[in-house]
């Protein structure tokens, strides 16, 4: 019974050699070595007819089994490969660490908006919300700035029709703001969306946000914008900050200002400042007296400031961001940096 200790040895090292097969590469050469018509079964089958006559049957069928159970291991591998390369055996690992779901956030102006508004909260401003879409008469007309005024080139406007407008600035919610408090003082801030037909590039965006800040009563002076502004600059952008105003022209202020704010550079000038050490953040005034009587007030009687700033502008320096094109480019790489 040489030859069936033979088939049996060779039966346990085929099955042995079929347990390390790791792909259908593996497996074909599995198959050739010990199915294949010239395999190392079909060889030790050849040698049945060498047994004597008496043994041959046994054999034949200690043969056969084996056969049959070699071929059956060979089916089972392949439907394993089969299923591995689809994943249906595809086992859930509970240790593996989860992943994270993906999760909204403000956007970055929307964040800088709402942190402004907090800090002006404190100083006893109110939130005006207003028009984002205004007639030519309050974005312009009772600003002081009538239809043939050569200051209108200052804002490249987006026109709906002969009186509509959207609007270039949050100013025309000061003429709104005054005509719902007048006669009392009153001190708000107007937050919101505007729009310059204006060539878009890095510096400009054809649609931004300002915040415009209002205050009118008694005893208003430019200190006062000076004391408002520069507690904004400090708590927004560092105590370190200072601000300096320089003459500038608006039709709607007089005396009109730039507001300039110390440069992260602390003054020794990089090229953020271009070497001055200080970024303009605002323009403002005193509420000039034309518009305070359009609001409602009496010019003799009471003062106010008004200061308007552009948002990406002003928060810009503070992120390292060169572009304004990048805050509503909608890209997401840049806006997670900051949800
Ligand atoms: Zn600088």
């Amino acid at each position: 019974m040489v030859l069936a200790e033979d088939l049996d040895e060779l039966r346990r090292s085929a099955l042995a050699a079929l347990e390390a097969v790791g792909s259908e590469r593996e497996l074909e050469e599995w198959r050739v070595r010990y199915l294949a018509r010239r395999g190392e079964l079909a060889r030790a089958m050849s040698r049945l007819g060498e047994l004597p006559a008496e043994e041959r049957r046994a054999a034949g069928q200690a043969a056969n089994r084996a056969k049959d159970e070699l071929q059956q291991a060979y089916e089972g591998a392949a439907e394993s490969l089969r299923r591995r390369a689809a994943g249906a055996d595809h086992q859930v690992d509970v240790t593996l660490p989860g992943v994270p779901p993906v999760t909204g956030g403000l956007h970055l102006t929307r964040q800088a908006l709402y942190e402004s508004v907090r800090i002006f909260a404190h100083m006893g401003f109110t939130v005006f919300e207003t028009n984002e879409v205004e007639t030519d008469e309050l974005n312009f007309g009772l600003l002081n700035i009538p239809p043939d005024h050569p200051a209108r080139d200052m804002w490249d406007t987006l026109y709906i029709d002969d009186e509509l407008l959207l609007r270039t600035h949050t100013s025309p919610g000061q003429i709104r703001a005054m005509r719902a408090y007048c006669p009392e003082p009153l001190r708000v801030i107007l937050p919101g969306k505007c729009h310059r037909y204006e060539a878009v590039s890095a510096r400009a965006e054809s649609m931004f946000y300002q915040i415009e800040g209002l205050a009118v009563g008694h005893g208003i002076t430019l200190a006062s914008l000076k004391g408002v502004f520069e507690a904004y600059a400090q708590q927004m952008f560092g105590p370190e900050r200072r601000i300096r105003f320089r003459g500038s022209y608006f039709p709607f202020t007089e005396p009109s200002v730039e507001i300039d704010i110390t440069c992260h550079c602390m003054g020794r000038g990089c090229a953020l400042c271009k070497g001055t050490g200080w970024l303009e953040i605002s323009g403002g005034g005193m509420v000039h007296p034309v518009v305070l009587e359009n609001g409602g007030y009496d010019p003799s009687d009471v003062t106010g400031f008004a200061f308007g700033m552009g948002i990406e502008r002003t928060i810009m320096p503070r992120h390292g961001i060169d572009d304004i094109r990048y805050f509503y480019g909608n890209d997401l790489r840049f806006l997670r940096q900051f949800a």
